[in-house]
């Protein structure tokens, strides 16, 4: 494809940059995209190792949303399996649900006491309702600010610390809110209506969403060794990191990385779930096994331990932006800055530096679409 007015350049091939880039192309628009990696999908990539086991690279990735849309458009490019995400995770070294709800209340503690307080709770708050724990903190009676305590100290105090290098309190309460102490005996990590894995993997999905006459992908590509940009295209879509497109002008914008550790186990299975955590020992916070997720069969398994740090330019790789005040206001500036050029428009995870789940990221390339092409 060559370079002309007529094209538009989509920067970052994950699902931020493929939904519109699709979308662009099904409206008629010629598109290029390009990523820097050395392949597509983004933080979504995933592949089948030489076991047959479908490994997510960056992380276990599972798809779950409320909204139809999103869903609907999702399912042009995918069936999906119904795998429906749960959590365990060891307590006082015994392996239970999280996030914390009635099944783990009867787990960790004797049933009589279990039963006062699943009562005291039931005085306090209506059945199957979600309390983020900075809220559940603030209890009155001495048995619920036990349990309070309990909750606070054996499952977010540790695991926020490793998670985010500070104590809940310090992050933002959305943060923790995600997982938030439920008042029910539903087990599952997510209560959305659409839930699943993609039956070929993400890397397949983004692909048939990137196979478009109207679409070239170019890998291994930075869009800061490009040239002439301004001159070449028609409008520049950009989902890598809003600070680094501005060279960093105001300061940098800070994230979370994570280092995975993978290990390949000749037995048939090495924990009981997809995902175990581990919120009060070792100085992982997850252990991560694949096969569980499409059912993968073979005599081996491989899990990854994941290792939260700082990101550090050059180092390692940008994986949650820290939500933040100060965050968000430094963020704001370099959003002030995009809007003297109308040419240019910034999305995803790291362009709008949100910490988008999948549909999330999907909808607001949806809606940037949408905005772009009325
Ligand atoms: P990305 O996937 O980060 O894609 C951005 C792309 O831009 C990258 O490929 C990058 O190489 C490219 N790029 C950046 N700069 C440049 C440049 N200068 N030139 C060229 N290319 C560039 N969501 C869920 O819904 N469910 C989950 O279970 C889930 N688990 C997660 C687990 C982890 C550990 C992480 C980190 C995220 C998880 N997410 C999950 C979130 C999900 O990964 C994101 O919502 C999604 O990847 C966002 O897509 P994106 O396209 O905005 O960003
Ligand atoms: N969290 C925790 N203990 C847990 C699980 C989660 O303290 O066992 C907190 C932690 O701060 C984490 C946040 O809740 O960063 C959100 O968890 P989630 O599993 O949604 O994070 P993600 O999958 O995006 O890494």
């Amino acid at each position: 494809m060559s370079a002309d007015k007529d094209i538009n350049l989509v920067v970052g091939a994950g699902f931020s940059g493929a939904t519109l880039a699709n979308l662009l192309a099904n409206a008629g628009e010629k598109v290029l995209v390009i990523d820097k990696k050395d392949h597509i999908a983004g933080n979504c990539y995933d592949y089948r190792d030489e076991n047959g086991i479908m490994i997510h690279k960056y992380g276990s990735h599972i798809f779950h949303t409320n909204s139809e849309k999103v869903w609907n458009f999702l399912k042009q490019f995918t069936d999906l399996n119904t795998y429906m995400h749960k959590v365990v995770g060891y307590l006082d070294g015994i392996e239970t649900h999280i996030p914390f709800n009635f099944n783990t209340l009867y787990d960790v503690f004797p049933h009589s006491f279990a039963k006062r307080l699943e009562e005291k709770l039931l005085d306090v708050f209506e059945i199957n309702t979600k309390v983020p724990i900075l809220e559940f903190q603030k209890q009155d009676d001495d048995d619920l600010k036990f349990l309070a305590n309990y909750v606070y100290e054996k499952i977010f105090l540790h695991y926020t610390t490793k998670q985010w290098g500070v104590s809940p309190q310090d992050v933002d309460g959305a943060v923790t809110a995600r997982v938030p102490v439920y008042l029910s005996k539903d087990n599952r990590y997510f209560q959305d209506k659409y839930q699943g894995i993609p039956l070929e993997g993400y890397t397949k999905v983004i692909k048939k969403m990137l196979d478009h006459p109207n679409i070239k992908v170019e890998l291994k590509t930075n869009f800061h060794d490009l040239v002439n940009v301004d001159l070449r295209f028609k409008k520049i879509f950009y989902t890598g990191p809003i600070d680094e497109y501005y060279n960093y002008k105001f300061g940098q914008l800070p994230y979370r990385s994570v280092n995975f550790k993978f290990e390949t186990h000749n037995k048939e299975y090495y924990q009981s779930n997809a995902c175990v955590n581990y919120p009060c020992n070792y100085d992982f916070t997850r252990i991560h096994e694949y096969k569980y997720y499409l059912d993968d069969k073979s005599d081996k398994t491989v899990i990854a331990k994941e290792y939260s740090e700082f990101f550090e330019l050059g180092k390692n790789e940008r994986y949650y932006p820290i939500p933040k005040e100060e965050n968000d206001a430094l963020y704001r500036k370099y959003l002030e800055e995009s809007k003297k050029d109308a040419n240019v428009h910034f999305f995803g995870r790291l362009g709008d530096y949100k910490y988008y789940n999948m549909d999330g990221a999907i909808e607001r390339a949806i809606e940037l679409f949408e905005e772009v092409c009325k």
